[in-house]
């Protein structure tokens, strides 16, 4: 997406609180900038994050924070009570980083807050909560109560390490909710923290401002050889499948002390169909390297499109999203790779170029626009496939259109599914993937290459391990986002995936991971997730192809 489409969309995005902006704000460069670590070349290099150990320092259970930090890094995070055991020097040796978070106000003093920022001179790294921020510091607290008319965000006021995964500009969702108020009337009551009146200059910077009263809702303050990023990690409840103030909650935590984000972007806004389709031209219009192709029109009328990057000579990966239409978010990951292949062919090192990317994001045009499962026709596409088609059953779900998995009147019957067949068909891929949500697993086509679909496993698993929190779909236990499922091949589906094993693919696989939210507030994490599975899958492609 080009610059100008990106700056339309957050004027689309801001423009209702416009009239409460304040100065135009100047992107900064601010010479504490620690230097971000470059990215790995390759995924075995992940194998070895930083390490340093993790201390938390805090007066309460609340939101989950240390049962959280045990899932994100297990084995590297400790719990302390500040209040049972005094913070000294001793106890902070030995940890690379620091968290505080101060629940109850009768507590603050009890936070020895020299020893922390004693920590920080040393080189320690503090991610601390703006409550114990502003008295150490002697600045205006503040908690904002609203109600729904307006959703509280964080703007995004400075690039750098540890706003990775968004621009200058962007706003991200932060807040906690009144949940079990007994007056109704609270119940849609959501609540901020901020600093107001900080101050800025060459040792501390406002890295995010409330688009509520444009208080300070996350600082950097450059400390001797450290530094202490304060943010409250107290409003925001535990990231909920479908939350909104608390979904990236851990993601700038992450970005601190493990790089959480890699190739994540935000995007602001959820796109129409149309409005997506325009953004794909606009990124092909910036790189020569990428194109984008008319591949016939799908049920409701409207070409579908693929990115195209490399040589159609060479062998084929091909990367499908939103078959089913509702499942849109995989969508904008497939986007990101398509601009990160264009911009740099050799990423991560790999040698791209021997490669053929295709590449549809959206593969149900009607259905991503309208937020169904189904086609126009109401038939679920990826029952439609010429693979075992006459042997799925048809039980009262499956038999009549609009059904949640009706399979279509006969084997790809659908002008959708006739067009990605005719794409497997043409060029034959060495590999398919296609993207759906929302679970975290990994579906094997009915026949593969099962060492290749291993080491795309472990690569997948490899990149990424300890760096993203989020709850299982629907309601689930709490887990790291990872593919440590993988299911066993069984009879053939009319799937997309067993259509292309049929056609000899023998690396297609099917990927359920979370997604289907009602709005963009987890992008950032699914966009780079994506971009890891495909790169992955690209890597071991690659392996395989050298030593033939
Ligand atoms: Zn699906």
């Amino acid at each position: 997406m080009t610059a100008r489409v990106h700056t339309l969309l957050r004027r689309v995005l801001v423009v209702g609180l416009a009239a409460l902006a304040p100065a135009a704000f100047v992107p900064q460069v601010w010479s504490g900038t620690p230097p971000p670590r470059p990215l790995p070349q390759a995924a075995g290099e992940l194998a070895s994050p930083q390490r340093a150990a993790i201390l938390l320092l805090t007066d309460t259970s609340a939101g989950g924070i240390a049962a959280d930090l045990d899932i994100l890094y297990p084995g590297r995070a400790k719990s302390v009570s500040f209040v049972e055991q005094k913070v000294t020097a001793e106890l902070l040796a030995g940890f690379g980083y620091v968290i505080t978070v101060v629940g109850d106000g009768a507590n603050l003093d009890k936070l020895d807050y020299g020893e922390i920022t004693a920590f920080a001179h040393g080189g320690g790294q503090v991610m601390s909560g703006l409550f114990e921020y502003a008295r150490a510091r002697n600045l205006h607290f503040s908690k904002t109560h609203v109600l729904d008319r307006l959703r509280p965000a964080m703007r995004i006021d400075v690039e750098c390490d540890i706003t990775k995964g968004f621009a200058a500009g962007d706003q991200v969702w932060w807040f906690g909710s009144v949940s079990s108020a007994p007056d109704p009337l609270y119940a849609n009551q959501m609540y901020q923290r901020q600093i107001m009146g900080v101050r800025e200059s060459d040792r501390v910077r406002i890295l995010a401002t409330s688009n509520v009263n444009h208080g300070a809702v996350m600082i950097e303050e450059k400390v001797g050889q450290g530094r202490i990023v304060a943010i409250d990690l107290l409003s925001p409840g535990r990231p909920f499948f479908n939350s909104y103030g608390s979904t990236n909650k851990y993601l700038f935590l992450g970005n601190m002390v493990n790089q959480a984000v890699r190739y994540g972007k935000q995007y602001p806004k959820r796109l129409s169909y149309d409005e997506f389709v325009a953004a794909m031209h606009q990124l092909a219009a910036k790189y020569p390297a990428l194109s984008v192709k008319a591949e016939g029109p799908g049920s409701d009328g409207r070409q579908m499109y693929t990115f195209n990057v490399g040589d159609p000579a060479k062998p084929t990966m091909y990367f499908g999203g939103s078959v089913h239409g509702w499942e849109w978010e995989n969508a904008y990951g497939l986007m990101r790779l398509a601009e990160l292949l264009a911009e740099n062919p050799r990423l991560e090192g790999l040698d791209t170029t021997r490669l053929h990317f295709k590449i549809m994001p959206i593969q149900n045009p009607w259905g991503h626009d309208h937020f169904t499962r189904q086609n126009a026709r109401g038939v679920d596409l990826n029952r439609n496939f010429d693979a075992g088609w006459e042997e799925l059953p048809a039980p009262q779900d499956v038999a009549t259109p609009w059904d949640y998995n009706y399979k279509g009147a006969r084997p790809a019957s659908e002008r959708e599914t006739q067009i990605i067949q005719g794409i497997v068909d043409r060029y034959r891929p060495i590999c398919v993937i296609d993207f759906h949500t929302a679970d975290y697993v990994m579906l094997r086509a009915y026949r593969d290459d099962e060492p290749v679909i291993r080491a795309i496993q472990a690569n997948i698993k490899t990149r990424l391990k300890d760096r993203f929190l989020a709850q299982r779909p629907y309601n689930g236990p709490y887990q790291q986002v990872n593919m440590d499922n993988i299911t066993e091949p069984g009879a053939p589906k009319p799937y997309l995936i067993d259509y292309a094993a049929k056609q000899g693919t023998t690396a297609a696989f099917l990927i359920e991971m979370s997604g289907n939210r009602d709005d963009v507030q987890a992008l950032v994490m699914n966009v780079d997730t994506v971009v890891e599975i495909c790169l992955a899958a690209t890597q071991e492609c690659l392996k395989r192809i050298a030593s033939r």
